[in-house]
């Protein structure tokens, strides 16, 4: 009920100028978010980096409005590739970046597709130049189709771009049997929106129940599998499944999200496993920063309390 609540408001253009001019949410943003910078964001990468992490970057931003702002978000993207690359922090795919359909342009009223398949074009060609790769985040339920045609579409081009399945969909296991194929890269979530229950999972229990069997799927495939998540049964299923299935530490990764399980994250690391953290930058931050207090109460506590303690 109170996930329910909290998504409704990371829409919310209301709730957004609150939250937004708090004083105190600098703080909470901050154990989430790397800054507003791409500065900021290069300083975080080179300590992940330093600590033997990788990590995919995602410049804050979503359902972009007007064309100009989509090739604006894709300009943005395109800079912070070529620091990457001069700061040597790219090759090898050891920082990557993490693009949001409709930041670039999906939800446009008019030629949407075509706008996002363009400014990922340029972010994929930026990419490519720097020797990393793009991975294209999913956003809410509507959104699901027509971001994986595009990713389709775009592979072509680019067979190494990446896209992302979410466990609380009841599609999601026919999607992963569609895409658990050599050379495809796919990144396993449980999904952060919400949508009807014909459409995806209610119950925490069956998402989680998805997660598992999606997980299998995938790494009983030959693609690249990415599995999104901070869950502690679920990475142990994921440990113990792909030794079964004889894999490589470099066929897989773990992807967690910057603030979250730090510790976890570096024990994952220094036990041998690839661990990629997905590091968020900007000053569009409301809608990541509700919908990581939807995912768990005691962060949502912890927002109220040091609002209290500054009124
Ligand atoms: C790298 C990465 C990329 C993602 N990309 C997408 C995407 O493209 N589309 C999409 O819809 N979703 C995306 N997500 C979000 C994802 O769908 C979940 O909403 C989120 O990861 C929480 O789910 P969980 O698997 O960690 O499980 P949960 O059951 O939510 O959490 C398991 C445990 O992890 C810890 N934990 C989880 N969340 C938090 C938190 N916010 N604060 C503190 N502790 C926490 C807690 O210990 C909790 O008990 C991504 C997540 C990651 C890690």
């Amino acid at each position: 009920m109170l996930r329910r609540v909290l998504l409704a408001a990371s829409t919310s253009q209301r709730v957004r100028r609150v939250l937004t001019t708090a004083p105190v949410t600098g703080g909470v943003v901050r154990r989430f978010v790397a800054g507003e910078t791409a500065s900021d964001a290069l300083a975080v990468v080179e300590r992940l980096l330093g600590d033997g992490l990788t990590v995919t970057l995602d410049y804050l931003g979503e359902y972009t409005a007007v064309p100009e702002q989509a090739i604006a978000v894709a300009q943005e993207y395109v800079s912070l590739i070529e620091s990457l690359h001069v700061g040597g922090f790219a090759a090898g795919g050891r920082a990557e970046v993490s693009v949001k359909p409709t930041a670039v342009g999906l939800g446009l009223p008019e030629h949407g597709q075509k706008t996002a398949a363009e400014n990922i074009t340029r972010i994929c060609a930026a990419a490519r130049t720097a020797g990393t790769t793009v991975t294209v985040d999913m956003e809410d339920h509507t959104r699901v189709e027509a971001t994986l045609r595009l990713v389709e579409e775009l592979r072509a081009d680019f067979p190494d771009l990446g896209c992302v399945l979410q466990s609380y969909l009841r599609c999601t296991p026919g999607d992963c049997q569609l895409l658990a194929r050599a050379g495809s890269r796919v990144r396993l979530c449980k999904g952060a929106y919400s949508a009807p229950d014909g459409v995806a999972f209610a119950a925490k229990s069956e998402v989680d129940r998805n997660y598992a069997r999606c997980m299998r799927i995938l790494l009983d495939g030959d693609g690249y599998a990415m599995l999104a998540t901070h869950d502690p049964r679920l990475i142990a299923i994921a440990r113990s499944r792909a030794t079964a299935r004889g894999r490589s530490p470099d066929s897989f990764e773990y992807q967690m999200l910057y603030g979250i399980r730090p510790d976890e994250q570096r024990r994952l690391a220094a036990e041998g496993a690839q661990v990629r953290v997905y590091v968020p930058y900007g000053n569009d931050w409301y809608g990541y920063l509700v919908r990581r207090l939807a995912e768990r109460p005691a962060n949502l506590a912890f927002f109220l309390r040091a609002l209290r303690s500054r009124s």
